[in-house]
């Protein structure tokens, strides 16, 4: 068996990922006739007694869900747009190890909002203070798409597997996660 995790993304209605799901559901979800794969992993085959199972890798569900973004930020919305990384000097780091910075100070009237929040680790968060740096690493906008799910499990597949999900991911995602 070939290394990484069997998953499975989920598309919607309208083609778009919302969600990324074990292979057993996905197994479900087609033998259901609840989801349509739309592409199997190229190599892998999932084998019973008496048969063999492609597996889908990507599956189209009549759901309108998605990942549009409304309303305003959480704190980890931010980190995963800015793809845990400082906004200020790029260092990646863990969630516990980063905070959210106003890059117009709130003393300045600097709002909690998608274009006035930057992932910042301690050091620069420190060292700023009150002033307004420009963030290098980030670009503090609202993003169309946000899929935290898609940053949290791409390392666990296979190549074959990453690559096809590639193509279903929409361009302003990858662009907004500099992924
Ligand atoms: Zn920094």
């Amino acid at each position: 068996m070939a290394k990484g995790e069997l998953l499975c993304l989920v598309l919607n209605k309208s083609f778009l990922p919302f969600d990324i799901i074990p292979w057993q559901k996905a197994i479900t979800l087609e033998f259901l006739g609840r989801g349509l794969a739309v592409e199997y992993h190229p190599t892998r085959k999932i084998k019973s007694a008496r048969r063999e199972w492609d597996v889908p890798i990507v599956i189209k569900v009549n759901s309108i869900r998605s990942t549009l973004v409304q309303g305003p930020p959480t704190r980890m919305m931010i980190y995963y747009r800015d793809g845990f990384k400082c906004a200020y000097c790029g260092k990646m780091l863990k969630d516990n190890e980063l905070t959210i910075d106003h890059v117009v100070p709130k003393a300045k009237g600097g709002k909690w909002t998608w274009e006035n929040l930057v992932t910042c680790c301690r050091e620069c968060n420190f060292r700023k203070k009150e002033e307004i740096w420009i963030p290098r690493f980030a670009t503090p906008a609202k993003p169309k798409f946000l899929f935290p799910q898609y940053i949290r499990l791409k390392e666990s597949v296979d190549g074959k597997t990453k690559r096809v999900w590639e193509k279903y991911i929409p361009q302003s995602l990858v662009r907004s996660l500099a992924l």
